[in-house]
Order: C-alpha cells, then structure tokens, then sequence
C-alpha cells in the first residue's frame, strides 16, 4: 500500500488540511520485481557461457594451440557455448514476441496423427542413441484439428526434448492424444525418466527456472522450453500441465480448444 500526503492551502487561511491518497501497489510492486529477476537472470545467463568462452580462447592464446588434441577439446568447448548462447537468445526473442502479443497464430487444418508421428520422427536419431522407445497413441475421436503447426511443433520439440534429456539410457517415452470432451484436444508427453520433486513443481514453467542448474545447463537447455511452451498453448487458448513422481517419471499435458473441423477445412 502507497500513501501520499498532500497539505491543502487556502490562500487566506494558509495550509488547512491534508489530503492522504492510499494505493494499492502490490501487482504494480510484484511485475516490476518480476521485472528486475529477469533481467538479472538475463544477464547472467549470457555471462556464464561467454566468461567460459573467454577463459577457453585465453587458454588457446596460452599455448594451447599448439598441442593438437587440447585445442581440439578447447575449440569444441567454444562451439558449444556458442550454439547455447545462440538458442538462449533465440528463445528469448521468441518470449519477448509473446509478451509484446507480436505473435499471430497461423492456424490450419492440421491431422494430429501426422503431427505426433512426425514428431517422434525428428527425435528417431537422438532416442535411438538413448536406447530409449517412443510409443505414440492416438485416440479413434482424434482426427483434424484446427491449429498452428509451427507453434504446437515447437510446443512438441521442447517437451519430447526436455523427456528425452530427464530420462536416462533405455527409457520411454509416449506421446498421446485423445479427445477429453467434443471440442477439446489433450496431448500428453509422457517419459520414465528422473522426475521433478514435489517442492519444484509450483515454479517449473517459470522462466530460468529450473530443478538442477548445473546438469540442465550441461545437457544444453536454457531453462526457457517451458515457459514457451505454455506461451504457445495459453495463445491457442488451451492449458498446460505437468504431473511427476520423483525417479518414476514425468507428464506434461497440453489441452487446445478444437473446435470440429467442416468439410472446407474450415472450424465450424
Ligand atoms: P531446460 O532448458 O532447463 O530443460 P525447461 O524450461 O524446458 O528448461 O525446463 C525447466 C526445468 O524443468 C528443467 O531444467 C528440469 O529441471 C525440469 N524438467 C522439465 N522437463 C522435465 C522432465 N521431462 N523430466 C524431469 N525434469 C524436467
């Protein structure tokens, strides 16, 4: 609550009284300390991967250039902080999109067997190096759906990939669809990998928040896919979920408006 005293002046009378104005400044107080957390976040999310960079080029600098296998080591190191530094400014580009409502949902005709077959498709080559299966279920009520490709094909590679970094050598995964009610469409991304504990799961899809720091900066992320993810759904008007057991698994759900596609492609 913010007051703010004003003397009231009376030109005969001199000062008379006092106005006292009350404000409820909670939300303001909260966006703008939410506000600062980002950008602190921000900021320290591009300085680690370019101190580590740094320290690498100074090590080559130092000699290490000349010792062949070293500096092998030392180049791929750079590369790969790189092509972090490159998705995590990527992805915030993307948020700040979201948060300026720059986003226009592009939405077709889309059949949502094809959309989870494809998509298993695309992580073929990095489960198989896992050993891990992936089973995909579609329900018989779920057919074409009204949707944005590229979005729910982003919403898609950020959960299958997020299962497949959380799940260790010779898990599964299954992707799922089915229809909750007529003119609705829930997709679920299920792993048996590590699990979330339960005192993280109010936070999950807060923007760099993340359950382990360090192992989740080591497998690549950015501690962004979730908050996109749910960008992308709460766009499309629809929910987003996540439900885990610790050491048994994780589910992350996405349920979409979908209205009955009409012959002409069409929502009725
Ligand atoms: P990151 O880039 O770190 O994966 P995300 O926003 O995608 O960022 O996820 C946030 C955090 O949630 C992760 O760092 C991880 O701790 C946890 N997490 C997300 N998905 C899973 C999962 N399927 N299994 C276990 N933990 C997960």
């Amino acid at each position: 609550l913010r007051v703010t005293f004003t003397p009231v002046h009376r030109r005969d009378k001199g000062t008379t009284g006092t106005i006292a104005v009350l404000e409820d400044v909670t939300e303001q107080e909260k966006l703008e300390q939410s506000r600062r957390e980002f950008v602190a976040n921000v900021s320290h999310e591009l300085r680690t991967p370019l101190t580590t960079i740094r320290s690498y080029a100074e090590a080559l600098d130092d000699g290490a250039l000349d010792e062949r296998q070293l500096a092998d080591r030392f180049v791929s190191v750079i590369r790969n902080e790189t092509e972090r530094m490159i998705r995590l400014v990527t992805d915030l580009l993307h948020l700040s999109r979201f948060d300026s409502n720059q986003v226009p949902l592009r939405r077709r005709a889309t059949s949502v067997p094809e959309l989870l077959e494809e998509a298993a498709d695309r992580f073929a080559f990095q489960t198989s190096q896992k050993g891990i299966r992936t089973e995909v279920y579609i329900d018989d009520a779920v057919g074409t759906v009204w949707l944005d490709r590229d979005g729910i094909d982003q919403v898609l590679d950020n959960l299958i990939s997020n299962a497949i970094k959380y799940t260790l050598d010779g898990g599964v995964i299954v992707l799922s669809a089915r229809k909750p009610e007529t003119n609705a469409l829930a997709i679920s991304v299920r792993d048996s990998g590590i699990g979330i504990p339960k005192k993280d799961l109010g936070r999950i899809f807060d923007r760099f928040y993340r359950v382990d720091k360090a192992r989740s900066r080591n497998m690549g992320g950015t501690g962004l896919g979730l908050s996109i993810a749910r960008e992308i759904v709460r766009a499309h008007g629809g929910t987003i979920t996540l439900e885990s057991e610790l050491n048994e698994g994780t589910t992350v759900t996405f349920t979409l408006p979908a209205p009955d596609i009409r012959e002409g492609g069409e929502p009725a």
